[in-house]
């Protein structure tokens, strides 16, 4: 691991990933290996999550290579020093930004989405110069070895490399002075890895979780609303960062609304969602047990069905659930939507206002007055009116959390800054040197001074 730090670095002062032509060829590689090892990756998420080839193509690979493809088209544009103007204090002189790579980054990758969520930000590290340490999650073990496969195909050690192992192995890599770390995962292990980076001062960005709220109000079109909430709770069996994870529902349109819950389940998922092919299943037993806790019986209005050798669970919708319910106590990552009433929209505010800032926030209606609060009153990550889940996908939106969900942004420009450290520089100009700043200082200087200034 050290080994690898240190030639990676000895590789970065070299120059080996700065120039346009570096970068270039080093998205093109990564792009080129996705692409020859298709097949593999995609029975590797078939065995760690259950993904179908349409399920793993969407929400992963596709979304990969499009990464790719954005940072490849706009990449000479992102480099670009980019010129500010020179207030008269400096004048006269000509100013810029000059993006600079931080040198050696880490990225800590989580078991849910393996491929996108080591490759995403391993995209943006390489856009901005940048050399990288991958540590996948343990939890999704036939991705994390093609990532290593594939990785080692594309790339010399020195400049990608793939760190395989478990928490151990990620709490030695934090006792390293990288000079960048990225983290997606679970709010505990964002604390700890904070503290850990601020034993070498290394900046950090925490991609986090938590509880995304959906609030749906009496003038949204519900049947639209129900479908959408539906394939985004219920893809990858629910275990997504930004997955709907309760509805507030105003009561005029409580009963109608659970209704077309359960009709679009039945329409995407069929009678027997357990025996569709298309239907993943839960990472591993503690998170299926964990699940299964938290399921209450007299609650469930549709689904509830188990399968414990699988690790399946039926996508289940809970009813009439209220605010002290386990469910309701900590994030699902799972296939379980819970559907609180709330009597007006206020109601549904305060809710949301009183928890956490959430990663993900999705508001359903017809009423711009109902938009404008929901985007100027609320603090959240991000999110859609009228959809669920697509904020994350175009690659021209910052996509992170706030608060508890997380601190800082990445995709498409956004992770190009990410991983670029701004340096600014003042070019002054020789043919003049204005006398104010120099000693003695007169009245008629201090004077000028002050018109500047
Ligand atoms: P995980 O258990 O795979 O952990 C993530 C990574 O952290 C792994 O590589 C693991 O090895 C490492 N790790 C675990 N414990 C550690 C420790 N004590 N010290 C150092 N490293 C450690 O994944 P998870 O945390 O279960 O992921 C699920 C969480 O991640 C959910 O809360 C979800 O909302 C969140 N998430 C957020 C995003 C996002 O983009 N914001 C995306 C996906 C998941």
């Amino acid at each position: 691991m050290q080994t690898v730090l240190v030639q990676q670095r000895n590789f970065f002062n070299a120059g080996h990933t700065i120039s346009y032509a570096d970068r270039k060829h080093a998205l093109k590689r990564l792009s080129t290996g996705l692409k020859q090892h298709e097949n593999e990756i995609l029975d590797a998420l078939y065995q760690d999550l259950g993904k179908s080839t349409h399920e793993a193509y969407m929400s992963e690979l596709g979304l990969t290579l499009a990464e790719i493809r954005h940072a490849l088209k706009h990449l000479k544009g992102w480099m670009r020093p980019k010129r500010r103007r020179t207030p008269l204090a400096n004048f006269p002189a000509t100013q810029r930004i000059y993006a600079a790579p931080y040198g050696v980054v880490l990225i800590i990758a989580p078991w849910n989405y393996p491929l996108l969520l080591s490759l995403a930000p391993l995209v943006g590290a390489l856009a901005a110069g940048n050399c990288a340490v991958i540590k996948p999650s343990e939890l999704a073990p036939a991705t994390a070895e093609v990532l290593a496969h594939l990785i080692r195909e594309a790339f010399p050690e020195e400049y990608v490399a793939v760190v395989n192992g478990a928490v151990e192995v990620s709490k030695a890599l934090l006792d390293e002075p990288f000079d960048y770390i990225f983290y997606t995962g679970n709010g505990t292990v964002g604390q700890y890895v904070m503290e850990r980076a601020a034993a070498h001062l290394t900046p950090v960005t925490l991609e986090l979780g938590g509880k995304s709220p959906v609030v749906v109000t009496q003038s949204a079109n519900l049947a639209l609303a129900a479908r959408r909430i539906v394939f985004g709770k219920y893809l990858n069996c629910g275990q997504t960062c930004i997955a709907p994870d309760y509805v507030l529902v105003e009561k005029q349109v409580h009963a109608e609304f659970v209704h077309h819950v359960t009709e679009a389940i039945t329409k995407m998922y069929g009678t027997a969602p357990l025996k569709n092919p298309s239907y993943g299943h839960i990472i591993n037993s503690r998170h299926f047990e964990r699940l299964c806790r938290l399921l209450l019986p007299e609650k469930i209005v549709h689904g509830g069905e188990v399968n414990a050798q699988r690790l399946q669970i039926a996508p289940t919708v809970m009813n009439g659930v209220d605010a002290q319910d386990a469910v309701m106590q900590e994030e699902i990552f799972g296939p379980i939507l819970p559907i609180l009433e709330v009597n007006n929209l206020d109601e549904a505010y305060r809710f949301i206002q009183s928890h956490p800032h959430p990663l993900a926030l999705y508001l359903f209606t017809q009423k711009r007055t109902d938009e404008k609060r929901f985007l100027e009153e609320l603090q959240f990550g991000g999110g859609c009116v009228n959809d669920v889940i697509s904020h994350i996908v175009p690659s021209n939106l910052p996509f992170g959390g706030v608060g508890a969900s997380g601190i800082g942004a990445y995709h498409g420009a956004s992770s190009f800054q990410t991983f670029s450290h701004p340096k600014s520089i003042v070019r002054r100009k020789q043919w003049w040197d204005p006398p104010v700043r120099y000693l003695p200082y007169k009245n008629w200087k201090t004077r000028l001074l002050r018109r500047m200034l």
